[in-house]
């Protein structure tokens, strides 16, 4: 029991992303932001849900945690009395898949071949000190697909795209092409340093590339939910796209002059950055993040 009790430490440490450890889920609200058309964001503890709502019933993607599952449920019906029809999963992280066992048996679950594969078995990441645990089998994904998939809904094609290698290897950007809003995952954290889960399938760079092959296909009015943050536009991606090139070109001159973590961390980055080390991901964080990536990369 005891080293149960231990082993869900980090697993809670990772659930609360809110920057105060002692997170109490009874009194987290979830809160409904109206997008564009029939697109919906609820914010409540994990990363943000994104909902079509509209005659053929509803559509989310990703679930949070399983202790909020009623409050979401309670949040849908506010929004309509269609039945809950589809849930995508963005990727494996369980503050975008906890709630997957209460609601996975009223709708089929879609994911990424890759991020199923993850959610059948521990995973766990040293640097971030995290272990989740297997999804019980009714929260696993039973839809899966390599590259991509539609689904028709509620007058518009939401198109499902994986995006390799950039905060895990099972990354989904979901594209609601009617309604011109797109869900990023964790491929975007607005406004703070994203976490990225080097050890499994994360890299620093792809996740550069995805945001910039993203950038270059969406419409200028285009209105995007970031993984964790809140509600953005092209601009706010565009400027977290200058963050990473940016960040990663500092770090990758300091490793060339042969700086050591220790060194690079002790110099910081410039001052039009500190404020995007106030989320889960504080700057130190971020410059080893890069700088392992870069290793990583360097090793191969
Ligand atoms: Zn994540």
């Amino acid at each position: 029991m005891r080293t149960r009790f231990l082993f869900l430490i980090p697993v809670f440490l990772w659930f609360c992303t809110a920057p105060s450890f002692a997170q109490d889920f009874s009194k987290v609200e979830i809160k409904t932001i109206k997008v564009a058309g029939n697109i919906y964001m609820l914010q409540g503890a994990g990363g943000n849900i994104g909902v079509s709502v509209g005659p053929d019933g509803i559509l989310i993607v990703d679930d949070q945690y399983a202790p909020l599952a009623d409050r979401i449920k309670a949040a849908l019906k506010k929004l309509g009395d269609g039945k809950l029809k589809f849930i995508l999963n963005t990727h494996y992280h369980g503050d975008h898949t906890g709630s997957n066992p209460i609601f996975g048996p009223d709708a089929p679950i879609i994911s990424q071949t890759n991020a199923r594969k993850r959610l059948t078995t521990e995973q766990q990441s040293k640097f971030f000190g995290w272990k989740f645990p297997p999804m019980p089998k009714e929260g696993l994904p039973v839809i899966t697909f390599d590259q991509s998939v539609s689904v028709f809904f509620n007058g518009e094609e939401i198109k499902v795209i994986h995006f390799p290698h950039g905060h895990t290897d099972g990354d989904s950007v979901v594209f609601f092409t009617g309604a011109n809003v797109v869900h990023m995952g964790d491929d975007f954290f607005q406004g703070r340093f994203p976490v990225v889960d080097l050890e499994n399938g994360g890299d620093v760079e792809g996740m550069t590339r995805n945001v910039a092959e993203i950038i270059s296909k969406l419409p200028a009015d285009v209105k995007i939910i970031p993984g964790h943050g809140a509600l953005s536009d092209l601009d706010g991606l565009k400027l977290f796209h200058r963050m990473l090139v940016e960040t990663t070109a500092i770090v990758r001159k300091k490793m060339k002059a042969h700086k050591t973590l220790a060194q690079i961390k002790a110099e910081g980055l410039p001052e039009e950055w500190k404020a995007w080390g106030a989320g889960y991901i504080k700057t130190d964080m971020w410059l080893a993040l890069v700088y392992t990536s870069l290793s990583e990369h360097a090793k191969h």
